[in-house]
């Protein structure tokens, strides 16, 4: 347990850091009602600005996320950013393919890399090596997209489809705008 002892305290926690625990122990719930002025609050946050108007992978219910399997830096504009438009979610991708400068440092998530603890991860052409996983696992639900049958990320998943991501990826993407222009 981790102990704070200064009299100001301020603690920030990520988006679905932690889970839902229950706790059998018994407590006793007390009625209380704190006397607050403004001059209590010495920091209010006034605005946010954001650099772009795309979502961060911090702050992201969903994550469309690709690797390897994509083959090259010129698919993820026709395919993996249109889902992700789709789905209003973040980009991301593997070390390798931000290594090979595909796409830019701040998408490679992992154990070296960002945290993603998002609603939804969807792993595309991504092997699921255990430095991946390591950074990716607090992940709700997870759903992989892969040729490779045997990719190891199929056993963190919780969803998967055995399938060529230039076929599956469009179909989806037309499936989900069908369906949300049925439920516009
Ligand atoms: C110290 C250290 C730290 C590391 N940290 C990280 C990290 O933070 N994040 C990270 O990601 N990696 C990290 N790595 C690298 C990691 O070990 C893997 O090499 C890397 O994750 C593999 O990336 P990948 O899955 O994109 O590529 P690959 O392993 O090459 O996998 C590509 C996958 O795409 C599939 N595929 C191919 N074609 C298609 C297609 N048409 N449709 C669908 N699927 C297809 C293949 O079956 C394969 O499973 C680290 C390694 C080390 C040693």
């Amino acid at each position: 347990m981790t102990e704070i002892s200064t009299a100001n305290k301020l603690i920030g926690l990520a988006n679905n850091s932690y889970g839902l625990k229950e706790n059998a122990a018994d407590c006793a719930t007390e009625a209380f009602t704190p006397s607050l002025s403004d001059d209590d609050f010495k920091v209010q946050v006034q605005s946010v600005d954001k650099a772009t108007d795309k979502v961060s992978i911090a702050d992201a219910d969903v994550v469309v996320s690709a690797g390897r399997g994509l083959k090259g830096p010129e698919n993820w504009g026709g395919m993996i950013e249109e889902l992700a438009e789709v789905l209003g979610a973040a980009t991301a991708c593997s070390k390798p393919v931000s290594d090979m400068g595909w796409r830019p440092h701040g998408e490679h998530v992992g154990q070296t890399g960002k945290p993603v603890a998002t609603n939804l991860y969807i792993a595309i052409g991504i092997s699921g090596a255990i430095q991946h996983l390591a950074g990716v696992s607090s992940s709700k639900v997870k759903v992989v997209i892969n040729t490779d049958p045997e990719a190891p990320f199929f056993k963190a998943a919780d969803y998967g489809v055995v399938g060529d991501a230039f076929e599956v990826v469009p179909a989806l993407i037309e499936k989900l705008k069908a369906f949300k222009a049925a439920n516009a």
